[in-house]
């Protein structure tokens, strides 16, 4: 069978590319190596977590670990299922700086339109704050409605601060949250409040605008003339061609395809933006500890103007989950954590932060021979973070009234941050030097250099990976690909 559009993966990347070629009026196939049913996260083990190997929280869902014990990010990550990761994600989506851009082929401005509908579209919502002033957002889109959903903690939090907006901006952070989440208390553990692709997918699916095939992995693509024909991992009878691929199989698994299909491997680089966590005490005004807000994330915050050390912008997230935090204290300190009397209890809070992959403390090769990692420390990086990262924190802590529990703070290893990619990365093909430059990339069009009509449409092909959400961009940026991609 002859496909006009192919798009792998069923997830965020996915949904941007086929909401972009449903304009098309052709036909669409959308494969993916889950099974349509598999239940990937069990709303009975609702209240379990999981912990990584450095005792950072999951949300229980279903994949292939090693251990009964821990898991291993990567692990996350590589796993496939109907809706990919957008079924455990913390449903963060805050757009990219316009600095951010600066090394990409394309700026904001080409994206703006895009962030839109794809915030419209995941009912992301804007608030009077300064992160709508920096991004000059609409005062149409403004709607404050859902502030109610957040915590009485973090309106006492803001009502307190003050602070520099050179250096600064804040506000109510950007998630995916279904408005009519009241009394939701409990997203962390995957209530049916956060926007998953799986939902859109079913209602596209059922309305006949897509063909889906679940259940097919793919292993590799090759050009046969003017098409591409497609092999997978598991039997399929029908031959499928398509005259346009669109690979949104996820950061770990698209490069992984890609190298199945060279003629003459290569090893691929695959970076990341670094995580780092801090457990904070709130030292301010007292506030009502009702739970019944959500408990994604409560506020975003972005670092604009390093101190010591260039990091780029920094992106810091407000996170205050009542219930997380007890389970974490009970891990820690066992029986003892029943010391602990509910007035402080009640103020401990988290933030973390992701910093640009081009500062982070470890990059990745996948090897061409096993596709297995290589993971590289760089020292110097983690000197620097350290320091730049307790400078902010340190300002942040006097603007906002609390302080950080340095002691508990933890750097995420390889993958713990979840935002990886650009092992595949969009350059401009005008300023490429063909000669030197040995790796595989994309073009500003997402199309591969090497293979017309292939299209990579996640995180694989970002320039780098920006501090902070990437996923609204991966759907956004998914949705301009596949736009542009409906010109040719
Ligand atoms: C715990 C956690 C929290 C996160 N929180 C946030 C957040 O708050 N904000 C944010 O922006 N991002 C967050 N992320 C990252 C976010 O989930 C990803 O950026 C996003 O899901 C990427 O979407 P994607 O379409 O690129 O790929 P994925 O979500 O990885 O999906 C890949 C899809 O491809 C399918 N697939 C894989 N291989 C094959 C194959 N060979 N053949 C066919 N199909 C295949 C899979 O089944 C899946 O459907 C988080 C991730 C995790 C794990």
């Amino acid at each position: 069978m002859i496909y006009d559009n192919v798009v792998i993966g069923s997830s965020i990347s996915a949904l941007g590319c086929i909401l972009g070629l449903l304009k098309s009026k052709k036909k669409i196939l959308c494969v993916d190596g889950a099974n349509l049913n598999d239940i990937t996260t069990d709303q009975n083990l609702n209240e379990k977590i999981i912990y990584c190997n450095q005792n950072l929280p999951l949300k229980n869902f279903k994949f292939n670990k090693k251990s009964d014990h821990n898991f291993e990010p990567l692990e996350v990550l590589e796993s496939k299922s109907f809706g990919g990761l957008s079924n455990v994600w913390g449903a963060n989506s805050l757009r990219f700086l316009k600095n951010d851009f600066d090394e990409w082929p394309i700026s904001y401005d080409i994206l703006k339109n895009y962030y839109e509908k794809c915030e419209e579209v995941m009912k992301v919502s804007h608030f009077n704050d300064d992160i709508s002033e920096e991004f000059k957002i609409n005062e149409k889109k403004i709607d404050e409605s859902k502030l109610n959903l957040y915590s009485d903690f973090i309106k006492v939090f803001f009502s307190e601060k003050k602070y520099d907006k050179i250096n600064l901006i804040s506000g109510f952070s950007r998630v995916a949250l279904n408005p009519d989440a009241e009394n939701c208390s409990g997203c962390f553990f995957g209530c049916g409040h956060v926007f998953n692709t799986k939902d859109y997918f079913k209602k596209l699916i059922d309305n006949k605008d897509i063909v889906y095939k679940e259940n097919l992995n793919l292993k590799r693509f090759s050009l046969k003339n003017n098409l591409i024909e497609l092999e997978f991992d598991n039997p399929n009878k029908e031959k499928i061609l398509t005259k346009k691929l669109y690979i949104g199989a996820g950061s770990v698994q698209t490069p992984k395809i890609v190298m199945n299909s060279l003629e003459k491997k290569v090893d691929l680089n695959i970076t990341e933006s670094q995580y780092y966590l801090f457990p904070c005490f709130y030292m301010g005004k007292d506030f009502n500890t009702d739970l019944n807000h959500h408990t994604l994330s409560q506020a975003q915050i972005v670092y604009k103007n390093n101190i010591k050390y260039k990091l780029g912008n920094v992106c810091y997230e407000v996170k205050y989950d009542q219930k997380l935090m007890n389970l974490i204290l009970e891990k820690r300190f066992s029986v003892l954590h029943k010391l602990i009397p509910n007035f402080i209890k009640k103020r401990i809070f988290v933030i973390t932060c992701q910093i640009n992959s081009k500062y982070s403390i470890y990059t990745a090769k996948i090897r061409k021979d096993d596709q297995e990692f290589d993971i590289f420390e760089n020292k110097k990086n983690k000197k620097k973070i350290k320091k730049e990262i307790s400078e902010q924190m340190k300002i942040l802590g006097k603007n906002f009234n609390f302080f950080s529990l340095n002691i508990f703070s933890k750097l995420g290893n390889f993958g713990r941050g979840y935002h990886l990619g650009a092992s595949l990365p969009m350059l401009d093909e005008n300023e490429v030097d063909q000669k030197s430059f040995k790796s595989m990339y994309t073009k500003k069009n997402g199309e591969m250099a090497q293979y017309k009509n292939v299209f990579i449409i996640d995180s694989s092909s970002f320039t780098n990976i920006p501090s902070g959400s990437v996923s609204l961009t991966v759907m956004a940026n998914a949705l301009r690909i596949a736009t542009e991609s409906l010109n040719d």
